[in-house]
């Protein structure tokens, strides 16, 4: 008898068995290079001793101590770890249990900043992008800009939106040699619009993930977006839920711009899928303005700042930077794409290949002369997942096909620790799988 109630009802589910570095086993022993780290979370991979090991240790001392009252060695020593990685200030670390929660938690932190700072504040609103994902909570879906938020409206505050920064559908209908960044001067148009005196901040995945398969803005991006921000007293979040923590071959993605926003969310990569964690990472100013001001920020939650959940991410943050797992999913990823497009794209049905590090998207289209998409009840992004599962490989299928305008697409994001020989085994199998898949939908 099975009473979980499973988040698609319709689907059949495999039962996992155990993991293995960058491999899944099933209850019926068959393996599985997991190329998606669950959900760009096993950065590390699966039964990594040196985590197993902190996470014994720590749970022997204590398992859990509530916020309110104590503070503990994880929690500090986890705090100054990662406050050594960030750039500029960004140096205080409010942690809660993942990633929803943290974005939440950022979307309360800017609006209150400006009153902690002015005394009095009408700034509220978040803008984001189309085609992002910033969480399933109903504020997190607010600020989300794909099919997710539909059987949920009306969403809590409906926030404005910008074009993506989709440069293989470009929104404004340019080209590489024609662009001018607009996606970047729309959040101007929006703020205008809105009135900047309104608006709070400015919400962004780096590299866009679960709701667009990898896409990467122009190298002009983020520093336009943070001039514009300054300009019009607007905070910048940079939602690295997914990218944060090595997986596009920098500590933080954001690096790659060159820009130091004020807030960073950060989870899945934090505690490598050990131990639920989130957190989000404030500038030194923002800190000091709820310190002058009320000094409090009224958002606890049960488990947020858990010890073991700590211990954990202090393990796992170690391990990444003494291995330099940064620069693997760097040089690894470059490599991965590289045999990828040259592997992928002559497949009829292959539109796209992008990313950037061990962060790839692939997207699949009717045509590659018109960039036309499959009929969305085709559902073709889930059923190339379950062929390439048959093929010994588990990818995250993207949802970006929902509304009939783009193509289908998934991610892959293998876990950093993957070595080039294992990227060729995932490049092999891929290949056969695509094939496989060319004969299931004829030509
Ligand atoms: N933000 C981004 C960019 C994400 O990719 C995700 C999850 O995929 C979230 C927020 C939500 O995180 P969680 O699923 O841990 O709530």
């Amino acid at each position: 008898m099975d009473n979980v109630f499973y988040r698609n009802i319709k689907k059949e589910y495999t039962e996992v068995d155990r993991g293995e570095g960058i491999y899944l086993y099933d209850t019926d022993g068959n393996r599985y290079i997991d190329a998606c780290s669950g959900a760009a979370v096993s950065n590390l991979g699966h039964a990594h001793p040196k985590v197993l090991k902190a996470m014994a240790d720590q749970a022997e001392k204590v398992a859990f101590s509530h916020l309110s009252r104590w503070t503990s060695a994880p929690i500090k020593e986890l705090a100054n770890l990662v406050a050594g990685l960030t750039p500029g200030s960004l140096n205080k670390l409010y942690l809660v249990s993942g990633g929803s929660e943290a974005t939440e938690a950022a979307l309360k932190m800017a609006r209150q900043y400006f009153l902690e700072r002015d005394g009095k504040s009408g700034k509220y609103k978040v803008i984001s992008r189309w085609k992002s994902y910033h969480g399933n909570t109903i504020g997190a879906l607010s600020m989300t800009g794909d099919k997710r938020r539909k059987k949920y409206a009306p969403l809590l505050l409906d926030f404005p939106h910008i074009a993506p920064a989709y440069c293989y559908r470009c929104p404004f209908g340019r080209n590489p040699d024609t662009c001018g960044v607009d996606c970047a001067y729309d959040l101007e148009r929006a703020l205008k619009m809105e009135g900047s005196d309104t608006v709070a901040a400015f919400i962004a995945e780096p590299v866009g993930g679960a709701a667009c398969g990898a896409i990467v803005p122009h190298k002009d991006y983020f520093r336009i977006v943070r001039q514009i921000c300054d300009h019009y007293d607007i905070l910048v979040i940079d939602d690295e839920v997914m990218t944060g923590f090595g997986r596009t071959g920098a500590m933080f993605a954001m690096e790659d711009w060159d820009v130091v926003p004020d807030l960073i969310c950060a989870a899945k990569g934090m505690s490598a899928g050990y131990s639920p964690l989130g957190g989000v990472i404030a500038k030194d100013e923002i800190y000091n303005a709820f310190k002058q001001g009320s000094g409090a920020f009224v958002h606890g939650h049960t488990y947020g700042g858990n010890p073991l959940s700590a211990a954990v991410a202090v393990a796992v943050v170690r391990t990444l930077v003494e291995q330099n797992l940064a620069a693997n999913s760097r040089n690894v990823g470059e490599y991965l794409l590289t045999q990828l497009r040259e592997r992928l794209l002559p497949f009829w049905f292959v539109g796209d290949v992008r990313g950037k590090g061990l962060m790839q998207g692939v997207e699949l289209v009717k045509s590659k002369a018109t960039k036309e998409p499959f009929p969305v009840y085709l559902g073709i992004a889930e059923k190339i997942t379950v062929t390439l599962m048959k093929h010994g490989i588990i990818v995250y299928p993207g949802s970006g096909n929902a509304d009939g305008e783009n193509g289908d697409q998934f991610l892959l994001a293998p876990p950093l620790i993957i070595t080039k020989d294992q990227a060729d085994e995932l490049i092999e199998a891929m290949v056969s799988g695509f094939a496989d898949f060319e004969q299931q939908i004829g030509i």
